[in-house]
């Protein structure tokens, strides 16, 4: 049995302790171990306080942009072996798998781009300078500085490797150091990932740090300069946030938690014709895509009431013929959840959903004797009905609920609570503009399908270019966007006092 070392404080290292087994989700046999007991956290953090910051710090965007470029190409190198683990770790089929891993490649390599477009500064000049008086001589300037804590990423089981890259990508590009630590079910590839970048010699001493294995107390040793970036379960978020060491010491914590993410048919959509043979593709791909464990996956679908029986037999033809098996065989198209606790969590999901709508294919029995299967599985709710549970509970599988609708959706999305994403079908601008004003604070972005928009990846795609995350159940938490990615690593502060003095500080952020 693989036993998965850490690498902290510069070294691979084995913690102690029972720990916990890494299984093959689509057979059940364990594949790794992964303990984390007798690691010495706070030994750590202060490694790449002292270590990994000053280094990073020392560095202009564009050289730290160069790191990103050499992480992304030791993830190239490894591909193979990395699709491969997804495969075996994490129940992926190869596309989901690449999907995983060609993100995180894709994203450092965008973050790396953003280097050297930012170029020989340290630090961000925010907006122009300003006048402060009657005299010109009284000048200020805000400028952002790179924390010097740790950027503490807690990440989650369903992407180990974007998760892992895209939050890095953007607090090295910032100059912090970071210690990552990879949800454990699914941590051989995010940790092989690091062996590689590791191997290759790309990044400064301290700059990356991975914990394999239970957190510990880690949340509980961060201080003032700190950051903690997490991505899970809104509960474990609610805990993270409400530690009294981040309270005291006011550390900034992000959070991406639950989403019941929605798409709507639009009125004038119809139900057949280009716009709609999108829309049911992306449905499927969503539901389906890493067996609907993505946080941006469309959990409710809405559709105008007179459109709903041909919506709910046509989605229930292209999710019953897709193949669900062990993803190791190239023709299945779905495989299992990640763990035996993700398949319970799910079931009892299907349950509550079952209780308040209509089952019309798939539900919670076992696919196969063996592997955390489910297979996909489609609700129908009438008009109007009584539907607490769908719009407050994150069934994190290949389940979905279709809602018809009579009145303007955006209400009905908006009974999510607060989600990552919303795609809307329909090319009425009318339609659009009253439906983004309804749905749009509710949200951290909105995508609008269009037939003729070539190569879009679809909603469940998130792209470097722009924010992810949203309000409320989602977490009240932003990531990525570009630049704006950086703010979360960088002290705002703002420079007062004499206009040469103020001007030639802040040319230190834009030499040249
Ligand atoms: P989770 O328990 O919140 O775990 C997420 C991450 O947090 C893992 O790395 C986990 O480590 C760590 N963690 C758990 N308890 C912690 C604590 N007290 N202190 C510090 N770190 C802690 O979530 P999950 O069990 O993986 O998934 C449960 C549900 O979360 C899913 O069903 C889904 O609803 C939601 N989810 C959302 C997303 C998203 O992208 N928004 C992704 C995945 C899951 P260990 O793995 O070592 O426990």
């Amino acid at each position: 049995m693989q036993h998965l070392a850490s690498f902290l404080g510069g070294r691979w290292l084995e913690g102690q302790g029972a720990g916990q087994q890494l299984f093959n989700p689509a057979t059940e046999e364990p594949v790794a171990l992964a303990a984390s007991e007798g690691l010495d956290l706070a030994a750590a953090l202060d490694y790449g306080r002292n270590t990994g910051g000053p280094a990073l710090r020392a560095l202009s965007f564009a050289e730290r942009g160069v790191l990103l470029k050499g992480m992304a190409d030791a993830l190239q190198g490894a591909r193979d072996d990395l699709l491969e683990l997804g495969i075996r770790n994490c129940g992926n089929t190869r596309s989901d798998a690449k999907f995983d891993v060609d993100g995180a490649i894709a994203t450092l390599l965008a973050y790396a781009e953003l280097g050297t477009q930012l170029g020989a500064g340290r630090f961000l000049v925010d907006g122009e300078g300003l006048q402060l008086g009657r005299s010109p001589r009284f000048h200020g300037q805000h400028v952002s500085v790179p924390r010097h804590g740790v950027a503490v990423h807690i990440n989650a089981f369903n992407f180990p490797a974007w998760g892992m890259a895209e939050k890095a990508a953007a607090a090295l590009l910032a100059g912090m150091p970071v210690l990552s630590k990879p949800a454990t079910a699914t941590a051989m590839l995010a940790q092989r990932a690091m062996q590689v970048i590791v191997e290759r010699k790309v990044l400064p001493e301290g700059a990356l740090q991975l914990l394999v294995g239970a957190p510990r107390d880690l949340p509980a040793l961060l201080g003032a300069q700190d950051v903690l970036a997490f991505t899970g379960s809104g509960d474990t978020g609610e805990r993270l946030r409400a530690l009294p060491n981040v309270i005291r010491h006011s550390v900034r914590v992000n959070v991406e938690a639950d989403s019941l993410n929605a798409a709507v048919l639009g009125p004038d959509a119809g139900a057949s014709g280009d716009l709609y043979e999108l829309f049911l593709k992306e449905v499927v791909r969503d539901v389906t895509q890493k067996a609907g464990q993505k946080c941006t996956a469309i959990r409710r679908v809405l559709v105008p009431a007179e459109h709903a029986a041909t919506v709910r037999d046509d989605l229930a033809g292209l999710l019953g013929n897709l193949k669900v098996g062990n993803p190791a065989d190239e023709d299945v198209r779905m495989g299992p959840l990640t763990n035996a606790a993700q398949l319970a969590d799910v079931r009892d999901g299907v349950e509550k959903l079952g209780a308040e709508g209509k089952l019309v294919l798939g539900g919670s029995n076992a696919v196969f004797p063996k592997g955390y299967f489910l297979s996909p599985t489609l609700f129908e709710f009438a008009p109007g009905a009584a539907a607490d549970a769908v719009h407050a509970r994150e069934v994190f599988g290949p389940v979905v609920s279709l809602l018809p609708y009579t009145t303007a959706p955006a209400a009905l999305v908006a009974k999510g609570g607060g989600g990552l994403v919303c795609s809307l079908y329909s090319e009425d601008a009318a339609w659009l503009e009253g439906a983004v004003a309804g749905i749009a604070p509710f949200h951290g972005r909105i995508y609008i399908g269009h037939p003729k928009v070539e190569l879009s990846p679809g909603p469940g795609t998130v792209l470097p270019q722009l924010v992810h995350g949203g309000p409320g159940r989602a977490g009240g938490g932003e990531e990525l966007g570009g630049q704006r990615a950086l703010a979360f690593y960088l002290q705002r502060v703002a420079l007062q006092g004499s206009r040469p003095l103020v001007q030639g500080l802040a040319k230190a952020g834009t030499p040249g």
